[in-house]
């Protein structure tokens, strides 16, 4: 069914400002390989997170994990685990076992919704001496609060922290630092459907240059000037989406102030009422939906039914966690990952794109008003 509101409506560059773009690449003859719209794009995205790190563009946040990861985590060793949430995006669980070691899914907190730093300590307890790795997940792009206490655990038990930060380009962290410029790596996805969207793309960023240098090898075959020296496969990003990406860049701020300002209209509507849960943080990132928790599963399916009804098509992320997918039913799991499962029982995601229809707000008020909301 077509909906209404749909859930995803990314902003684009005009046809004809794209075939202009497109006329341009033509005549230069440089598609991919670097080229002067990639660098410039790749000085954009360095110039937004912070001058002291490097960023490597990939063809999407997926291989930009798996070259992170690769890079990153020097020992992969037989019967190695990366501590990852399951309450996730499934590419971070599928980019560990693209460098040879398996997920060891660890859970989430019950009010944030990130990956929860206890969960990670009974990991350790359990699992230390095959703990070769921490993919933290900034759950919706969400810049985690304890950011520095998962720094701390990685340094103290001699592991790389690499951030899964897909949804999060434009997010920036409660103590005011820009989500891309922490840990030891921080990926941020382009596609289409994160709030800067280029159609396929991705970027790792590290203040590491030895790293970058030798991600952006692999996202090239792993070659240097003596041909491949070590793991690597194509990854590179086009010309065309980088084109599009530095146009993104001049109207992104503006499509932020926007996306902030449909997540506040309906938290007042929703928790103001104290009808559901904000996600904490929310509103300092680029909102790539907006997410509330019900009291339950009940009150959820009733909303989400309610909404769609009416032409809004509301979703529910992250549904089902990995580790209740089939490809990692046998994965290893701490302590149950009983948060997980309670959270994506109850969990709601709103479109929040650029200029959103009033019919949102207005639906949401009325299934509110419906479940008997005052
Ligand atoms: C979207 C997303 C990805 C994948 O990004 P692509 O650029 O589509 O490969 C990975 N992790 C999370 C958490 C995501 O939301």
């Amino acid at each position: 069914m077509t909906y209404e509101v749909p859930f995803i409506k990314p902003i684009f560059p005009t046809g004809v400002d794209i075939a202009s773009d497109v006329g341009d690449i033509v005549a230069s003859n440089w598609f991919t390989n670097f080229g002067p719209n990639e660098r410039r794009f790749r000085d954009s995205i360095v110039d937004r997170i912070s001058p002291s790190s490097y960023a490597v563009t990939f063809s999407n946040a997926t291989i930009a994990l798996i070259g992170a990861l690769s890079v990153f985590i020097e020992e992969k060793r037989p019967g190695g685990v990366v501590l990852v949430p399951s309450f996730t995006f499934a590419a971070g669980p599928e980019a560990v076992r693209w460098v040879g070691l398996e997920p060891l899914f660890i859970d989430v907190d019950p009010i944030t919704v990130q990956p929860a730093l206890a969960s990670a300590h009974a990991a350790f307890e359990t699992h230390a001496d095959r703990v070769v790795g921490i993919l933290l997940c900034n759950t919706f792009g969400i810049g985690a609060p304890d950011v520095a206490a998962w720094e701390e655990l990685a340094k103290n038990r001699n592991v790389p922290l690499i951030i899964d930060s897909a949804a999060g380009f434009g997010s920036e962290y409660p103590d005011g630092t820009p989500v891309g410029s922490r840990g030891d790596c921080e990926v941020v996805s382009f596609h289409a459907t994160k709030p800067f969207a280029i159609g396929e793309g991705g970027a790792a960023l590290t203040s590491d240059e030895r790293r970058a240098t030798e991600m952006r090898s692999f996202s090239n075959f792993g070659f240097d000037s003596d041909g491949a020296v070590r793991s690597g496969l194509n990854g590179k990003l086009q010309e065309f989406n980088a084109a599009i990406g530095l146009r993104q860049m001049e109207s992104f701020d503006a499509a932020l102030k926007d996306r902030r300002a449909a997540l506040a209209r309906y938290t007042s509507l929703l928790v103001g009422s104290g009808f559901a849960e904000a996600i904490p943080n929310a509103d300092l990132s680029s909102v790539c939906f907006a997410s509330f928790l019900l009291p339950d599963k009940i009150a959820r399916d009733v909303m989400l039914d309610g909404l769609r009804s009416r032409g809004v098509e509301a979703r529910v992320y992250y549904s089902p966690p990995v580790h209740r997918q089939p490809s990692f039913a046998r994965s290893e799991v701490i302590d149950e990952l009983k948060v997980s499962d309670d959270v994506y029982g109850r969990i709601i995601a709103l479109p929040a794109f650029v200029r959103l229809p009033e019919h949102a707000f207005d639906s949401v008020s009325a299934v509110m008003h419906e479940m008997g909301a005052s």
